[in-house]
């Protein structure tokens, strides 16, 4: 990290639109942030209509589509709460190589919001995949997941809800499932796969790259 950047970072910390943003955020919250790593809190069954819940599933949605991300969680928006989102569109799946849609077993998982989530393990066969988080972005790496689980829990109206999950999107699930844990696929990766989703960039930028952490 350069001066400049230090310098930067540092104002961005203590300058003057420091403190007017509280969560739910608008944005993902990264590595290091605390409160990636506290378990988060059940919610109770009489609050999930509240207005408190209801905006913050709301504000999962956005975030979800703003990043056009497969899964997000409370804590990635600043939040502790046992909530997550997911959902993956026949154009995202449509946007990617045939190859890597089949090798993955993509399937389209409509728009989903589990509360107080379980997670059953269906087939406990493990699949390692690559894998990225939005709270740390900018890297990717190989993780081993089961290859079914079965999610049940609440849903946005406060209803029994439960879906079987198999290959990429049971992936997501799991993931999303660790993040209500404290935990993130940095924990369980194979390290030795880590790497900079950009890496080949630097190289031909001569290192000038930036990792956003904010979508196009
Ligand atoms: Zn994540």
């Amino acid at each position: 990290m350069g001066i400049t950047r230090k310098v930067l970072n540092w104002y961005a910390r203590i300058g003057p639109s420091h403190g007017k943003v509280s969560p739910p955020y608008e944005h993902v919250v990264q590595i290091g942030d605390p409160i990636l790593r506290k378990a988060s809190e059940a919610v109770p069954v009489d609050q999930i209509k509240t207005e408190e819940i209801q905006k913050l599933i709301k504000k999962l949605h956005y975030v979800l589509d703003k990043y056009g991300s497969l899964g997000m969680s409370a804590p990635q928006v600043g939040v502790n709460k046992r909530i997550f989102v997911m959902r993956h569109t026949a154009k995202q799946i449509a946007a990617l190589p045939k190859e890597i849609e089949k090798s993955r077993g993509m399937t389209v998982v409509p728009f989903s919001v589990f509360i107080n989530p379980k997670l059953k393990v269906i087939d406990y066969n493990k699949v390692t995949m690559s894998e990225g988080c939005e709270s740390v972005q900018g890297y990717i790496a190989e993780v081993a997941r089961y290859r079914a689980v079965e999610i049940s829990g609440l849903n946005a109206e406060g209803n029994s809800t439960s879906t079987q999950f198999k290959d990429w999107a049971a992936r997501i699930a799991q993931h999303e499932m660790d993040h209500l844990d404290g935990k993130l696929y940095t924990d369980i990766m194979d390290r030795k796969t880590l790497q900079c989703t950009c890496w080949e960039e630097v190289n031909m930028a001569k290192g000038k790259v930036v990792i956003p952490f904010y979508p196009d």
